[in-house]
């Protein structure tokens, strides 16, 4: 975890510098900023855990994405980090998290009008309103608001139907664990059986080409071991800081842009120059 004074200093340089100059500099082909749900509501379910973007917020992080990279979908990523086919341009990949209902009422219908493809990565317990994710109850009992209630009226997630929908409209469907727990805390055992089980689910109810994975929290303190026993079942899989390709490429990071700035040029110039720096001193 960064310091926070670290962090103010890096998020002061980061909004003055001109993204331009530091892709061009740094050699940043490609990155995959990633969010979980986009509202003008008021979430009880999320907003006490975090602020989601609202529309205007969204779509002002996309006009920016749009004016310095290119959007590429879920064969390029793999083709570009697997198959080592240079991209030209630099490009973003955008992807989702959890599996929020808003994915199709919002913001499948916003990149599909703008042309911009994306993943979405779901939880297969969560799939079709059959449980509530641990964190979200939590939300929810902490405003007093009955889980079950909440859960049964209103839906909180996607539906198979809606994901099946959204895959026809190009949409890539990845997995992110059974449900949801923290990987740290888990036996290894438990940590390949959640990936594992959560990628069959998709690759049997959704037959699609690449299987992907997405952590759920964190990537941080996975053994190589457990890296080693997913490869043979999947293509690739994400983590949550930042940008980096580990693993042979088939590890890579993606940059949360809920929590890694305020805007999109603070959150990628923070995760460019935050690459920079790191990769400076390994
Ligand atoms: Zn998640």
């Amino acid at each position: 975890m960064m310091k926070p004074f670290k962090d103010t200093i890096l998020s002061f340089i980061s909004n003055r510098l001109d993204t331009k100059r530091l892709i061009c500099h740094t050699g940043t082909s490609l990155i995959l900023p990633f969010y979980h749900t986009v509202s003008d509501e008021y979430l009880p379910h999320i907003h006490p855990l975090y602020r989601p973007k609202t529309i205007k917020e969204f779509e002002n992080d996309l006009d920016f994405l749009l004016k310095h990279f290119q959007p590429v979908d879920m064969q390029t990523v793999f083709a570009c980090c697997r198959e080592r086919k240079s991209i030209q341009t630099p490009s973003f990949h955008l992807s989702f998290d959890d599996g929020l209902k808003e994915v199709y009422d919002i913001i499948t219908p916003l990149l599909y009008s703008k042309g911009i493809p994306f993943s979405v990565f779901v939880n297969s317990d969560f799939v079709d309103n059959k449980t509530l994710f641990s964190r979200h109850r939590e939300a929810l009992e902490s405003q007093d608001i009955d889980p079950e209630t909440f859960l049964n009226e209103k839906s909180p997630y996607l539906s198979t139907a809606q994901l099946k929908e959204m895959q026809k409209m190009g949409v890539h469907i990845g997995a992110h664990s059974i449900n949801h727990p923290r990987y740290d805390l888990i036996p290894e055992e438990e940590q390949v059986m959640q990936t594992l089980e959560s990628c069959k689910f998709v690759k049997d109810t959704f037959t699609q080409g690449l299987t992907t994975f997405a952590f759920p929290f964190s990537d941080t303190g996975i053994s190589n071991h457990f890296f080693d026993r997913i490869y043979s079942a999947i293509d690739l899989s994400f983590g949550i800081s930042g940008i980096y390709f580990r693993h042979n490429n088939r590890h890579i990071g993606r940059i949360d842009m809920e929590k890694y700035g305020h805007n999109a040029r603070e959150c990628i110039n923070k995760a460019i120059l935050v690459k920079k720096i790191k990769d400076k001193w390994n």
